[in-house]
C-alpha cells in the first residue's frame, strides 16, 4: 500500500520524462506559432464552478469528481477539465477588456476523474488545451482542428480521423431535445441503465454512449444537424469550408455530442483506430455561452483538450522512436587524493553549459569507469597526480577510444569538439 500509487496514478520516472518533455516542447510550438500563451490555473477550484460550468447532468459532475471539504468547510473540487478553470481565470482578471481574440493554452494540467482505470482511462491524467476567447468566427474552430491536427501528425499518430458535428445553440437544439426524446422514448426499454437516466436529465447524452447496445439504438436517432438554425448551419458550412481549404480529411458524425454540457455549435473529436479499439485523442468545440454563464460578459469562445497519456500511448503502439537525450555529456573520474580538482573541475564544465557529474560514493577508478559507461556518457575525464602537476586533463571517448590531453583551462572547449558541437 504504502510503495503502491493510487489506483488510476502513473508515475513518469526519471528514465522516461524525455518522452513527455518530447511531446511537450511540440505542443508548445504549435500553441506559440498560433499565438496562444500560456495560462496556469490552480489545480483544485469551488466545486460550484463545475456545477455550473460543466454542467450538473453529465457524466463528470454525476459521477467523477473527486470532491472534498476542506478544513475551512468549502467544498472543493479537483479540476476534471480544463476550460472552466480557463474561464474563471478570464473573468477574474478581466482579460475579457483587453484586446480580443484572448487566446490561451494549458500543458500538462492535471485532470482527476473517478472512472474505472483501463487502457487509455487514469484518474490522475494530464491535458494539452487550447481555448480562444471573444472570436465567433468559424475560422476560430478550424484553426484549433488544424492545429490540433499537425501536432498529432507531426509527433507520429497515424490513423488519425478528424470528426466533427455541430449540436447547434439554445435557438435551435431544444426542437432536436423534442425530436430526439421521441425517437428515444419509443426505445428506452432497451437502453443502458446510465442512458435511462440521461433520457429525462439529458438526451443529446445518449448518442455519446459507449455501450454497445445503446450506440446500435441510436445509429439512427434524428440528426441535429437537419434542424440547425440558420445561424448555426452557416458557421458549420463555413467551418467545412475552411477544413477543405486547408485539405485536412474530416467525417461529419452526427452523433458527436461530447461529454461537456457548455458546447454549442462546433464539437469535434480526433480519433484513432488503433487494434485495441478507437481512442480519442483529442476533444473539443465552440461554447458561446459558457463565460455569461459563469457571471461574465457575452463572449463566445471555442477550444480543445488533449490526452498526452494517449498521445504517448500511441506513440508507442505505433512504435515511434522518441531521441533519448544523453544523461551526461561527460563523466569525471580521479584517482587517489584528486576530489577536489575533480569536484571543481565538474563545476567548471557545468559553468561552461556541458552536462558533467563525478563518483560521489568513494568507488574505485575502475568501478567509477565502469559506472560512467553504465550512465552511457559519451566522454570521460581522467584526473590523477600527473595531471593535477601538470594542470592538464585526460580525455576519453567511451566509443571510439580516442583519447585527448587538454589544458585544464581548454578541457570545455576540448569536451565540446570531442562531442562534435
Ligand atoms: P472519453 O470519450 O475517452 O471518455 P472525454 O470525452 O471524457 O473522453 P474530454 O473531456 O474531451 O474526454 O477530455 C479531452 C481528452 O482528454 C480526451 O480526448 C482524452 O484524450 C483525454 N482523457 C479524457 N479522460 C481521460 C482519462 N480518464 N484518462 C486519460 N485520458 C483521458
Ligand atoms: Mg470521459
Amino acid at each position: 500500500m504504502l510503495t503502491q500509487a493510487p489506483r488510476g496514478t502513473k508515475d513518469v520516472l526519471p528514465t522516461d520524462s524525455y518522452r513527455w518533455q518530447h511531446v511537450e516542447a511540440h505542443m508548445r510550438k504549435a500553441a506559440a506559432e498560433a499565438g496562444f500563451r500560456e495560462v496556469r490555473t490552480p489545480v483544485f477550484e469551488h466545486t460550484e464552478l463545475f456545477l455550473r460550468g460543466v454542467g450538473d447532468t453529465t457524466d463528470i459532475v454525476q459521477k467523477e469528481m473527486y470532491t472534498f471539504k476542506d478544513k475551512g468547510e468549502r467544498s472543493i473540487t479537483l479540476k476534471p477539465e480544463g476550460t472552466a478553470g480557463a474561464v474563471r481565470a478570464f473573468l477574474e482578471s478581466s482579460l475579457y477588456a483587453d484586446a480580443l481574440p484572448c487566446k490561451m493554452y494549458y500543458l500538462n494540467a492535471p485532470i482527476f476523474r473517478y472512472e474505472a482505470p483501463q487502457n487509455g482511462r487514469l484518474r490522475e491524467h494530464h491535458q494539452f488545451g487550447l481555448e480562444c476567447f471573444g472570436a465567433q468566427g468559424a475560422t476560430a474552430d478550424a484553426e484549433l482542428i488544424l492545429l490540433a491536427y499537425k501536432l498529432l501528425g507531426t509527433l507520429g499518430v497515424k490513423n488519425l480521423s478528424v470528426n466533427i458535428n455541430s449540436i447547434g445553440c439554445p435557438k435551435c437544439r431544444p426542437q432536436y431535445h423534442a425530436m430526439l426524446k421521441s425517437f428515444l422514448g419509443e426505445r428506452i426499454s432497451c437502453m443502458c441503465d446510465t442512458c435511462k437516466t440521461r433520457f429525462d436529465r439529458n438526451p443529446l447524452r445518449v448518442l455519446d454512449c459507449k455501450v454497445e447496445k445503446c450506440q446500435e439504438l441510436v445509429a439512427d436517432a434524428p440528426s441535429m444537424l437537419d434542424v440547425l438554425c440558420e445561424e448555426c448551419a452557416e458557421h458549420f458550412a463555413q467551418l467545412q469550408e475552411c477544413l477543405k481549404a486547408s485539405g485536412i480529411p474530416y467525417q461529419v458524425d452526427s452523433r458527436i455530442v461530447r461529454g461537456l454540457d457548455y458546447y454549442t455549435k462546433t464539437v469535434f473529436e480526433l480519433i484513432t483506430t488503433t487494434d485495441k479499439g478507437n481512442l480519442t485523442v483529442c476533444g473539443g468545440g465552440r461554447y458561446d455561452n459558457l463565460v455569461e454563464q459563469l457571471g461574465g460578459p457575452s463572449m463566445p469562445a471555442v477550444g480543445f483538450g488533449m490526452g498526452i497519456e494517449r498521445v504517448l500511448m500511441l506513440l508507442d503502439s505505433e512504435g515511434v522512436e522518441i531521441p533519448k537525450p544523453d544523461q551526461y555529456d561527460v563523466f569525471v573520474t580521479y584517482m587517489g587524493n584528486n576530489k577536489i580538482p575533480a569536484f571543481m573541475l565538474v563545476q567548471n564544465l557545468r559553468k561552461a553549459g556541458i552536462h558533467a557529474d563525478m563518483d560521489h560514493t568513494g568507488r574505485s577508478l575502475k568501478a567509477q569507469f565502469k559506472y560512467a559507461n553504465k550512465t552511457g556518457a559519451p566522454l570521460c575525464i581522467t584526473l590523477g597526480d600527473d595531471e593535477v602537476a601538470n594542470g592538464v586533463v585526460k580525455i576519453k571517448n567511451m566509443n571510439t577510444r580516442e583519447e585527448r590531453t587538454a589544458a585544464l583551462a581548454d578541457a570545455a572547449a576540448t569536451v565540446r569538439e570531442m562531442l562534435g558541437e
